[in-house]
């Protein structure tokens, strides 16, 4: 899928219906202690800025499909082959979930079922690996996913990982490195995909690479996701032989996994998720990925992802401006990884005081040095509907509060006042 340009002038964002749908009075006289929890978080999501880059709000309808009675069901296998009765409704809604997944990104093939992100990847190592196995991935300080080798992680632990790293100058990915390593240790897969590269990955030549190699190519496109379904950046689909993702991130649909691949694979796949790595389905969960998708095919949701690129770009020169030190020198994605160094404050403590001044965010590593940097994604502030301005002002109010300046309660007041006048849910 290309990389289209929006139409211009944008449009508005289409409005969501936007009344929650859960009954919280009925939830806080039943049982007060959770009821009052989770009213509690529903006012942190409104009175902060999530900028917490692998965020979103969901629309209100995803929520409808998280909570309907598909919760209660059970629905082992694949529609038309189930290990349990009573899953027509579990059937339709799976077939509804891939038929628009398959249509939004172009493939072959598509299993719904994974839970998350790491299950898809997972499943993905199971179909196409065995234990002990090499595996190229980005090098996780330079931004890999726990599941792309961490020692404390099943992929660490089970495979032999390589990691290709970036440019120290530049902090774009060395596919010089990453040749070398793929001749060096004749991988049998290569993963690309990250959880802070704030740049598109050239898929063509990570392909070049990995046949040079005779290694499959795993793209683990969890952040991307929502942005290639939008046609905001270049899709993974013709190139690799298996697209990972979540539903969650700028996809903004549920906690939730999703494979992609090609024909001759998709037995594969579909054997790995279930029943190797997973039981049951959550079809409650595929109902609303279903919901999401449908969401993601309308014209609207290209305008909000090209809007969610567009407010990145003007965030990262705004925290330029600022004094912090960008990564890669902006961004292509929604994605702003940014160095608090120059302003002499570590990214433990930037972070620290932003969630002080209601600003919630990561930390991650920066691509030079040992230094960590904070990042930032603009996928929820662009869903609650606010604009360039706005970016610009939650940069100047990023910096003020990295530099300690001014009041903290005078700050936490501006940014209650920013979430206040953007409501995710109004109402
Ligand atoms: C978010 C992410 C995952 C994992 O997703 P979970 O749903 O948290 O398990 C995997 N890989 C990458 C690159 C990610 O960004």
């Amino acid at each position: 899928m290309p990389v289209t340009t929006p139409a211009a002038p944008a449009p508005p964002l289409p409005a969501l219906d936007t009344a929650l749908p859960q009954d919280f009075g009925a939830l806080l006289r039943q049982d007060p202690e959770v009821g009052g929890i989770l009213l509690a978080e529903a006012g942190r999501q409104s009175s902060t800025l999530q900028l917490i880059a692998a965020e979103n709000f969901t629309s209100p309808a995803v929520l409808a499909a998280l909570g309907s009675p598909l919760a209660n069901k059970y629905a082992e296998g694949y529609p038309g082959a189930r290990h349990h009765g009573g899953c027509e409704q579990a059937d339709a809604v799976e077939r509804v979930a891939v038929r628009r997944a398959v249509s939004l990104f172009g493939a072959e093939h598509a299993n719904v079922q994974p839970h998350s992100g790491s299950s898809a990847v997972l499943a993905a190592y199971a179909a196409l690996l065995r234990p002990g196995d090499t595996v190229l991935a980005m090098g996780l300080p330079s931004g890999g996913h726990l599941t792309h080798g961490a020692p404390g992680n099943f992929s660490g632990r089970w495979f032999e990982f390589a990691g290709y790293g970036v440019d120290p100058d530049s902090g774009l990915i060395d596919y010089a490195q990453v040749r070398a390593l793929a001749r060096a240790r004749r991988p049998k897969a290569i993963v690309c995909g990250s959880i802070s590269y704030p740049r598109h990955p050239d898929y063509e030549q990570f392909r070049d690479i990995a046949d040079e190699a005779g290694a499959y190519l795993i793209a683990d496109a969890a952040h991307p996701m929502g942005l290639i379904a939008g046609g905001a950046a270049p899709s993974p689909v013709p190139y690799a032989d298996v697209v990972c993702a979540t539903t969650h991130k700028v996809l903004r649909g549920p906690r939730g996994g999703m494979i992609l691949c090609g024909a001759e694979l998709s037995e594969r796949i579909d054997r790995a998720v279930f029943p190797f790595t997973q039981g049951g389905a959550q079809m409650h969960t595929v109902a609303a990925k279903a919901v999401a998708f449908g969401e993601a095919a309308a014209p609207g949701f290209a305008v909000y992802a090209h809007r969610v690129v567009a407010h990145a770009r003007v965030m990262a020169a705004a925290l330029e401006a600022e004094g912090f030190e960008v990564a890669t020198g902006g961004t292509d994605t929604h994605i702003v990884v940014a160095d608090p160094g120059p302003l002499g404050v570590d990214a433990r403590t930037a972070r620290e005081r932003l969630t002080a001044a209601g600003m919630v965010l990561d930390t991650c590593a920066l691509p030079y040095g040992d230094a960590r940097g904070i990042r930032l994604g603009t996928a929820a502030v662009t869903t609650q509907g606010m604009d360039e301005d706005d970016m610009t002002r939650i940069a100047s109010l990023l910096g003020a509060a990295v530099r300690g300046e001014g009041d903290a309660g005078g700050l936490r007041d501006e940014v209650r006042g920013m979430a206040e006048r953007n409501p995710p849910y109004p109402g």
